[in-house]
C-alpha cells in the first residue's frame, strides 16, 4: 500500500516524512471528485482524537488521524481538510489511480480486516 497526507508535523518524534509546508498547491479542476473520493472511501481505523489545523486556519479537526483506504492507497482523514480548505495537491500517482477509476469509491461490502490492518501498519510508519 502507498500513502500520502502524512506529514512530519503530525508526529512528535523526528521523521523522514515531508513537511506539510512543502506540499504544492493543487490546480486540478477535478477537485470535487478528489474530495468525494477522500471522504467516501472506507475508514480503516477510526480515532476520535482532534487537533488544530497544521496550517493555522483555526479549524479543530475531529478524527484527524483516522485512516482511510481504498485498498491501494492510505491517507489520513484530515487530508480532506488540507485539500479542500488549503488547496494542497495529492500525489500525481494517486491522481492517475483515481482518474483510472473515475473516482468511484470502493463499496462497503469490500471492507476487509486484512486490508484495514495493513492500512493501519502503513499509517504508523515514520519513513
Ligand atoms: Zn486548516
Amino acid at each position: 500500500m502507498k500513502r500520502f497526507g502524512f506529514y512530519r508535523e503530525h508526529f512528535s518524534v523526528p521523521t523522514e516524512l515531508p513537511s506539510i509546508h512543502d506540499i504544492p498547491l493543487s490546480l486540478d479542476s477535478v477537485i470535487e471528485d478528489i474530495l468525494g473520493y477522500l471522504e467516501g472511501n472506507p475508514t480503516a481505523v477510526d480515532y476520535t482524537e482532534a487537533s488544530d489545523c497544521l496550517l493555522g486556519c483555526g479549524a479543530l479537526l475531529v478524527g484527524c488521524s483516522s485512516v482511510k483506504t481504498d485498498g491501494e492507497w492510505v491517507w489520513r482523514h484530515d487530508t480532506h481538510h488540507y485539500v479542500s480548505e488549503h488547496g494542497l495537491s495529492v500525489p500525481p500517482e494517486f491522481m492517475t489511480w483515481g482518474e483510472d477509476r473515475r473516482w468511484v469509491v470502493v463499496r462497503g461490502e469490500w471492507e476487509n480486516v486484512e486490508i484495514f490492518d495493513e492500512a493501519l501498519a502503513v499509517s504508523r510508519s515514520l519513513e
